[in-house]
């Protein structure tokens, strides 16, 4: 089941209404945050908030609820249902106004927090590893670091991604550097370094990537940020993906061509184990 916090007011999904003049609804403006709870309680929430703050700044939009009062309006609505883990969309509208996307029309931003359950992910996914294409969108580096309501481009590649039988679609810049995937970050090991691309080629700088990365330093891994050639997919060792909702998935193959052995590797699956212990210890994080 799936609950909404409108401006405070909890809800049944088809009971949430926002007007039809809200820019969020015309124009894409908007901006979001996707996390995801553990033990029932939100994981990180306070690098997301940050971020949805980051996003926000980018394009000029008031947040209308402080951080601690999101927190608390996130807590009431997991109080409302009984869900074991819980997926969790917090997002800020522009709000109404008129037709021009002008935003300065717009009074009223409209904030919203959408519960429900985490996607699940086949167990096989992580077992054998996943097969993602390389989308024919391109990955606009402008505003990419914010995340908002504007995802033309990733409704396409995610469509186009499914219809190729893939999992996920990787998303190039215009000249041919990895970008990120459609809602995850993309990593490729290559004699037992880590190789991930930097915020120039467009990434969204995901709350798990940053976990990973430390995980990697940690454990020793010599880890690059940059910008990745497609063509290095080509001659990697392994390569995988990383989300809030799905965490460590494995690529075994990309556009059907296998990455390395074409499964998941020693460095994925050493990572996947650290992750799954990490969280153990964020979970103490507010
Ligand atoms: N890239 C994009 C474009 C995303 O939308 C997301 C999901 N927020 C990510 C990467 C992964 O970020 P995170 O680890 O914070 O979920």
């Amino acid at each position: 089941m799936i609950l909404i916090n409108l401006n405070g007011a909890i809800t049944d999904a088809q009971d949430a209404r926002i007007p039809v003049l809200d820019h969020g609804f015309l124009f894409g403006d908007s901006v979001y945050e996707t996390l995801r709870t553990y033990h029932r309680k939100p994981f990180l929430f306070t690098r997301h908030f940050a971020r949805l703050e980051h996003s926000a700044n980018a394009i000029h939009l008031n947040l209308p609820w402080s951080r601690e009062r999101t927190f608390a309006e996130v807590l009431r609505t997991l109080d409302a249902t009984d869900a074991s883990e819980l997926r969790i969309r917090v997002m800020a509208t522009r709000g109404p106004g008129d037709l021009s996307p002008d935003p300065d029309s717009c009074a009223d931003p409209n904030m919203i927090i959408i519960v429900g359950p985490v996607p699940q992910i086949p167990r096989q996914a992580y077992e054998r590893g996943v097969n993602v294409r390389i989308s024919s969108f391109y990955r606009s580096v402008q505003l990419a670091e914010a995340k908002t309501g504007n995802l033309m481009r990733q409704v396409l590649a995610l469509r186009e991604a499914k219809a190729a039988g893939a999992f996920e679609a990787i998303l190039l810049t215009p000249d041919g550097q990895i970008s990120d995937g459609i809602s995850s970050n993309v990593y490729l090991v290559k004699n037992g370094r880590l190789r991930t691309p930097s915020r120039e080629a467009g990434i969204v700088a995901g709350i798990t990537r940053r976990v990973v990365l430390e995980l990697a330093r940690r454990a020793g891994l010599e880890v690059f940020e940059g910008l990745l050639d497609r063509r290095e997919i080509d001659s990697a060792d392994e390569m995988f993906l990383t989300s809030t909702t799905r965490e460590i998935v494995p690529v075994a193959t990309v556009d059907g061509r296998p990455v390395g052995a074409g499964a998941p590797g020693p460095v994925t699956l050493g990572l996947m184990e650290a992750f799954r212990r990490e969280i153990e210890v964020l979970i103490q994080e507010d």
